[in-house]
Formats: structure tokens, sequence, C-alpha cells
């Protein structure tokens, strides 16, 4: 099919129609945007991972294009302590370029830190990494991507040699005989998604849901482990047991293709599913059948998202659930495997081509002095004077404003005052810097507290491409220019490129295009190889697959089938043990306390709250908790309530449910003020990862008496 921009036909006045995918999520649903008489609607388009479909996110998305509430000039906050005020352009950029320079001059290059986001365009983030570390020379650079899907890449990285959300169309769900989801709730994050469920159940498939709650896709299931909260790992490792004592193990596969196996057989040999059930509460009979499952049927995929992998052991947690995949076989054989199911819209394009401190474009490590002299000949500058490696996005914003970090920061799509874990604190490291710049096109909370806002266009405003959850490249298109006052974030870079530079380092291309262009020579011969990638092969078809080195070769929608991009061409096994939350219950603090979404809001709800039809479905943050403990504590539905931990509290209305645990209370992130989840939250991180503990805390819980 080619898709692209036309003309609907029509007398008189004449619409405007664009073949694009929704601003949103990583499943970056197909959409037609529309335009007529000014007025911006969405329209329904087939594309093979929504076949149609749309959440009611994407369905109101275009209402933001014309929010009263949109930034339409830069502000500049007042100096004599006063709030933000409209300002120039010129007066904007002149303001951050000086403030850059002091703190450069005075603190050193590194001062200077730089944050992006998951939802940013390939282009835009390859330009940001760009321009951090040629214009401005610092290491200092990570995105909140780190908060999403860090640790599934870590693991992805360390197992297989490459870090790719699904190594297979999503198509392969519907027919998978036996489907895993760990820690996912796709009927609230993804609705569109539940489609290849229900087909994989019509075709006779069996779906099983591992999650603390009872959520909407956890009731469509076949069996629902609902284990406590940070205890998946002893559940990954009871099945690997209860397969091997059963005999359910592909020795074959596992000789041929892999390494490391002896290790985790004998580390998992002490996980007896009674063991795993005393931990978990997840019972003895439902392991076993779900080890039955996974282990005797033909095409089996394990899939796991943020419930596994936002927890300071988050890497060995997805590496459970890996080995388990490894040791039954599972990756490269046809409709079988594992994958992570991503979050952001571009969680995966945003960290393959520099946001990351430790990466250059193409997922190379930006210690390696090859990967150093290949990118730095593409930028047209020595090697020797890229920055090295940098903190992940957690340490960066603590150390905001503290003798020894960042002086100045610049953000670009991302709200991190609502979504960092231990946000207060987070928040307090933001008002302590000299310089904070942000990038929106609403006044989101970090941009209320900068001392320069830059008003930037919006995704049906600009063209680009993002990847999706399949490592499937597309292209988002343009329905119309943003408006008067409003610059790209590619045009922001360039200008102060230009200014902080003269130009001539290259960080200057406000085409999109032409930066692509760059990118695909950067990424050529790394592991996110986007070479062979052009829009007009992407228009071509419904998205192009990396690695895809060569423009006249084949891209990857499926990897593994005959080897691992590893030195030996095996995936590798680790041993990985079961450990405890960063935070235990305890007498002051006795309930555990987990975060997510819900359907009608995204992320930090920086634009889903301005959304009618959003607010109205989903219009307040709320505490689920279980009637057995609402009747302990004496609350009632709807009654205020706080949730307090030992970094802050967070105050919404009780929901009662049975869909939660009677030791577990829940609460969604979208919100900033006092129903702030975040506030709450633990910073303990995965060392190796840098996943922040979202999912796991300590809390006490208590009715709110005063008004
Ligand atoms: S599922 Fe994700 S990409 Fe699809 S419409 Fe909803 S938010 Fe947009």
């Amino acid at each position: 099919m080619t898709d692209g921009a036309h003309a609907a036909t029509g007398p008189g006045r004449t619409p405007r129609e664009v073949a694009t995918h929704c601003p949103y999520c990583a499943l970056q649903c197909g959409m037609t945007l529309r335009e007529e008489s000014g007025r911006a609607t969405v329209l329904p388009r087939q594309f093979p991972t929504n076949r149609g479909g749309l959440c009611q996110k994407g369905w109101t998305a275009a209402e933001l294009l014309d929010h009263p509430e949109r930034l339409t000039t830069p502000l500049l906050r007042d100096p004599a302590g006063g709030g933000l005020r409209p300002a120039s352009w010129d007066a904007a950029l002149d303001r951050i370029v000086t403030g850059l320079r002091t703190v450069q001059r005075g603190h050193g290059r590194d001062a200077v830190a730089v944050f992006g986001g998951g939802g940013l365009t390939n282009e835009k983030a390859y330009a940001l990494g760009k321009f951090a570390r040629v214009a401005l020379r610092t290491r200092n650079i990570d995105y909140n991507g780190r908060f999403c899907m860090s640790s599934a890449a870590a693991a992805g990285m360390r197992a297989f040699g490459i870090d790719r959300g699904l190594p297979f169309p999503l198509a392969d769900l519907g027919r998978a005989d036996t489907l895993l989801l760990v820690g996912a709730n796709p009927a609230e994050t993804m609705p569109p998604l539940v489609r290849w469920l229900t087909e994989q159940r019509e075709r006779g498939g069996r779906l099983i849901v591992v999650d603390p709650r009872v959520t909407a896709t956890a009731r469509q299931a076949d069996l629902h482990l609902q284990p406590l909260p940070g205890t998946d790992l002893a559940v990954a490792n009871a099945l690997l047991h209860v397969a091997l004592t059963e005999g359910w193990i592909d020795r074959d596969y596992v000789a041929e293709r892999t390494s490391g196996f002896e290790a985790v057989r004998r580390a998992v040999a002490g996980w007896w599913p009674a063991r795993a059930e005393a931990l978990s509460g997840v019972p003895v009979a439902d392991l076993e059948a779900t080890a039955r499952a996974l282990g005797t049927a033909e095409r089996v995929i394990i899939l796991t998202a943020r419930g596994a992998e936002q927890h300071a052991k988050g890497v060995d947690t997805v590496t459970g659930f890996v080995n388990l995949a490894l040791a039954l076989g599972l990756p490269g054989r046809p409709g079988s495997g594992y994958g992570c199911l991503t979050g952001q819209g571009n969680g995966q394009g945003g960290r393959e081509h520099g946001q990351k401190a430790d990466q250059l474009p193409g997922y190379r490590r930006i210690d390696d002095p090859a990967a150093r002299e290949h990118v730095a000949g593409v930028w047209g500058v020595p090697a020797e004077e890229l920055p090295g490696p940098g903190v992940p996005a957690y340490e960066l914003l603590d150390s905001l404003g503290t003798p020894a970090g960042p002086k100045a920061l610049l953000v670009f799509g991302s709200n991190p005052v609502v979504s960092a874990p231990r946000a207060a604190r987070i928040e307090g490291r933001l008002r302590d810097l000299d310089l904070l710049v942000v990038a929106d096109f609403l006044l989101s909370e970090t941009a209320a507290l900068a001392d320069v806002v830059l008003p930037t266009a919006q995704w049906a405003e600009e063209d680009g491409t993002m990847t999706n959850l399949e490592g499937r490249v597309l292209r988002r298109r343009a329905l119309r220019p943003p408006p008067p006052g409003v610059r790209t974030d590619l045009e922001i870079l360039a200008d102060l490129t230009a200014r902080l530079r003269g130009g001539g380092v290259g960080a200057d291309a406000t085409d999109p295009r032409v930066v692509f262009a760059e990118l695909r020579r950067a990424s050529a011969g790394g592991i996110a190889d986007y070479a062979g990638v052009t829009w007009e092969r992407i228009d071509e078809r419904d998205g192009v697959f990396w690695p895809c080195p060569d423009e006249d070769g084949p891209d990857t929608p499926r990897l593994f089938a005959d080897r691992f991009p590893t030195p030996d061409g095996r995936a590798r096994f680790h041993a990985v043990e079961h450990r405890p939350a960063a935070e235990e219950v305890c007498a002051e603090y006795p309930l555990h306390f987990t975060t997510g979404r819900v359907l009608a809001q995204y992320q930090s709800g920086t634009q889903t709250r301005r959304v009618a039809a959003l607010r109205r479905a989903a219009p307040d943050a709320f505490v689920e908790l279980h009637p057995d403990l609402a009747g302990r504590l004496g609350i009632g539905d709807g009654e205020p309530v706080r949730v307090v931990s030992r970094r802050g509290e967070l105050r919404a209305p009780a929901r009662l449910s049975t869909a939660i645990r009677p030791d577990t209370v829940f609460a969604p992130f979208h919100w900033g003020g006092a129903a702030r989840a975040n506030s709450v939250t633990n910073d303990a991180v995965d060392p190796v990862s840098g996943m922040p503990e979202f999912k796991i805390c300590a809390v006490r819980l208590e009715r709110v008496d005063e008004p």
C-alpha cells in the first residue's frame, strides 16, 4: 500500500488527508488525519498492527492541535522573581545561550545536561544526542525511556546481543498456542492489540496473565497468576524448575543455540513450586499448569512489560523469563519467542539513536573506540572531542543543582516532575538549577518551573519517523504546518547550535528527511542498522523492520532464525536469583504500593488530561484498595485517603475493588499535584539498567478526615 498525503476530492473547499500514526503509545496505530475548514479529525486506517482500530486516546488525538492552552510564544521567567512572561524567540534563545555559556564557563561542559523523551521522532532523538555531544560537548544526556523499557533492553542485550521489543511481527501473537503475558495490561494500555489476543483464543490458544491485579487483560485470560508485587522472578524460576523436572526442555536447541545453561539449571533446582508459592502467593497447581501450557505447546510466546520490568531487579526478572524461553527453545522458532511490549510511542527508536547516556546512533556504545570513530566521522568532528558515557536518567536528575551535578538542564518531550520516582525530590532538584529550559507544546508541570519555555510543534505538524514495538520504522506525516510563533524541535536545536558554535558542526539540519539520511549513515554497521531504510521504502509498504543494512536488501521482520547477534551466534543464559524488593513492608508501612495506567490517560497526562473526552472518562486519580483492607481501616468507597511512604504522600479518593490483593494498594501515575503517585514511589534503581523501582514500595494508608 502506498500511503501519503492527498487532497480529498470534492467541490469547493479541499479537505486534506494524510496517512499517519497515533502520537501516543508504542503500538503506533495507523490513522488518517483529515483537515476540513480548519478542523482536524481522526479517521480509521487499515494498518497491520491495529487493523483499523484505535483506542479513545487515538480517536481524540487531534483535539490538542487547536487546544486553547497550546503554547504559541516563548516564555521567559521574570528575573525579578515573577512568573513566566511571553517573549520573542531572539530573547529566549539569547537567554538560553548566555545561561549555558555562563554555566559551562564556571563549572565545565558537563554542567549542562539534556533530558529527552521516548515520544520524540527518530530524527529528533538523533539530533538531540548529536546536539549534546557536538554543540554542548556534554556527557550528560539521558531520557525518560530509562523509566520505561530499560530493564528489558538490558536483558535482551545480554541474552540475545540485541534489544528489539518484539523480534517478530505483532501478528504472531494471534497464532500462538500459549501466550504468557507478564506484567502487561494491553486491554487498558493498547486496546487494539487485544484483537490479536482474541484471535489467539478463537484459534484455541491459551492466554495466561501474570499480574498482581485482576486487570481488564487478566479477566480475559484462561489462567491468571496473581503474585505479590516484586515476586515475578521467583515465578519465572519455578516455571523453569517444573519444565526441567517434567522434561519439557528443548535439549537440542539448548545445546546448539545457547550457552550458559548449566548454571541456570543449578540455580533453578532450588525453586520448587512450593517455595515460589510461599513467596509469591501463586498456588503450586497454577504454576504447574502454566509450565505445562508453555512446555507442551507447539507455538509459545512469552511477553513482559512494565509490571515485571520496573523494579530494582527488573533486568534479572526479565532474564528469568528469557531463560525460560530459551530453555523451551522458543526464540527464532516460527510463531514463538520472547518479547517486550514497549511503552512510549518511540521508546524503541528513541533508545537506538543517541539519547541514552551510554549510546551513539545505531545502538553503538559510546565507549567503543571504533563506534566513536565512525560516528565522529559522520558528524565531522574528531573522535576525541566526543564526550564519554553519562549517567542514567534518575542519577542525572538527582544530581541536578547539587555541587557536583549539572547546573543547567534542557528538557525535550518529557515531564519528570510527574513521571520521575520520588518526584518531590526531583522537583526540588529542578528548582535548584541555575537554568531550566523546557521545549513543549503545553505548559507541563516541568515547564511551569522553567526559566525558559520554548513552544514546539505537535506530531501532526511535522514529518519524521517512529519505530514501533515491533522494530518497524514508520512514517509520521504532517497534516499542516505549526501555528505562527511555534518552531519544531529540529529548528530549535539548529538555532541553538548556530548560536553556540556559529554553525559548521552539522547539527543544523532542520529538514527531517535530511536528518534521517544522516542518521542512516551514522547507524550503518551498528546493531540498530537503518542504512537501508528510506522514507520511500517505508511509503511503499507498511514500514521497514530494522536491521536493514542495505537499500536493495531485505529488512528483518523476524530475528534469530539462524543465529543470535552475539560473537559466537549463541544466545546466553544467565543464572538469576530472586531477591526482595528494595523496600519491604514493616509495622510502620505495612502495605505494598504499586502504580500503573488507566485506559483514558497516557504517561504524565500533560496531553490526555487536556482532552475533554478523556477527562470525562478518567477525570481524577484514585487509590484502589481491596474491600477487606478498606473495612479494616474504616474507609468507604470514594472517601479521601492518603498513601504515605518514607518519601512522601499522595491524596486521592478511595476506589474499592476486589481486583487488587488485600495487602496491596494501587494508584495510576498520570496526575501531578497532591495526587502524584510518584511522590510515594521508591527511587532505588536496577544496578544494570538504571530502572527505578516504580512497581513496589512500602506504604501505609490513612483516611483523610480533614476537608
Ligand atoms: S493503542 Fe496506543 S497507538 Fe493505538 S490509538 Fe491507543 S494510544 Fe494510540
